[in-house]
């Protein structure tokens, strides 16, 4: 087996992008407005633009006197996010998205529409520094943390995409490029303007917001205080330490008891059922007792209120040496966590034919 990549828990210093107003909260913006020599109420004027109108065209912004829109878009909405291209599949209904930002570091965002609502992947860094094996973003590393506003505008985009047909993005999952909790600031902040009432933020739901990590336990503790009961996700990918050290590298740092013992205390003090995501990999994770033993340490933490399973079929990367379980052997892993009482459910592959699967996305121009 080739060399282990490092783990990478610190983003790399690089510049910064240019702040943006998703970026500040709403005192902040305030602030900022009142220092560039406005009246206050324009923050409130400029805030309904961009988070209830979607509009960032100062063209649009009617209601400001014509000889200010275009510096206040310039002070504080700089372009972010340079699309590169765009992909559908499933006949439109999934459209991902590969971005440059401003220091042609690249991410991509997936909007997914389904029947009863439409869900958006969203990316937190630019690249990952966990190292795991089988991810094609990981084997890039980390290039930096995405700031709060870079996370916001993929979802604003999504937003303004939908908005000709009425629609609205109703759930935004972290589970693109990166490891949410290691870039905890940025993420936490994204989520509040998510969640805040027009218009200060987007109005979402807590509940429509998954945030996803492999473990970094001090965050996953820490996300429990914030009083923003997202649904949190544990990418556990499997149930012993042997192979989750190879399989999740963190593991190393914190292993499946500590990872497990943290999100059922998630679950404990917010009341949210807690997601174990669990990418199936042929012959490697799949075995028939992989299955028993999820189900044991699961188990292990009392009744089945707290956690639900997310069987996730592998998306294989080109030239990859992972690859999907056969059907038979996920059908059993199936069955044998249905037959000890595991909530679970295996994902739909939505998008595969772009690898859109969330948590293998990469970067790559081609
Ligand atoms: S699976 Fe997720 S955490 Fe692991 S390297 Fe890929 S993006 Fe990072």
């Amino acid at each position: 087996m080739s060399k282990p990549l490092p783990l990478i828990l610190e983003s790399p210093r690089r510049g910064q992008p240019p702040k943006h107003w998703a970026d500040l909260t709403p005192a902040q913006r305030r602030e900022s407005i009142e220092a560039a020599g406005h009246r206050a109420f324009r923050a409130r004027q400029l805030s309904a633009h961009y988070f209830e109108g979607l509009r960032t065209d100062p063209a649009e912004w009617t209601d400001l006197p014509e000889t200010v829109r275009a510096s206040l878009a310039e002070a504080f909405m700089p372009q972010l996010l340079r699309e590169v291209r765009t992909q559908t599949a499933d006949d439109g209904d999934t459209v991902k998205t590969l971005w440059r930002m401003f220091d042609n570091a690249m991410v991509e965002s997936v909007l997914m529409r389904y029947p009863d609502r439409v869900t958006m992947c969203v990316s937190s860094q630019a690249g990952c520094g966990m190292a795991c094996p089988f991810c094609a973003t990981g084997q890039g590393g980390l290039q930096r943390n995405l700031s709060q506003a870079e996370i916001v505008e993929q979802v604003i985009d999504g937003s303004r995409r939908l908005k000709a047909d009425g629609d609205r993005v109703n759930n935004v999952v972290f589970m693109g490029m990166g490891e949410p909790m290691a870039n905890y600031k940025a993420v936490i902040g994204a989520v509040r303007q998510l969640v805040a009432p027009n218009p200060d933020g987007l109005g979402m739901s807590a509940r429509g917001v998954t945030v996803s990590t492999v473990g970094l336990v001090p965050r996953m503790q820490q996300l429990a205080t914030e009083g923003i009961p997202v649904t949190l996700a544990l990418s556990l990918h499997a149930p012993d330490d042997e192979l989750r050290d190879e399989l999740v590298p963190i593991n190393t740092r914190w292993n499946v008891d500590e990872v497990i013992n943290a999100a059922w205390e998630y679950a404990r003090q917010t009341k949210r059922r807690v997601s174990i995501e669990y990418i199936l990999i042929r012959d490697v994770n799949d075995q028939a007792f992989r299955a028993d033993l999820l189900a044991k340490v699961l188990k292990r933490r009392g009744n089945w209120g707290w956690v639900h399973v997310n069987l996730i079929p592998m998306n294989p990367t080109p030239g990859s040496r992972w690859t999907a379980s056969r059907r038979r052997d996920e059908e059993e892993f199936v069955r044998r966590l249905r037959d000890k009482g595991v909530p679970v459910t295996v994902r739909d592959t939505r998008g595969r034919e772009i690898d859109g699967a969330c948590g293998q996305l990469a970067a790559h121009e081609s």
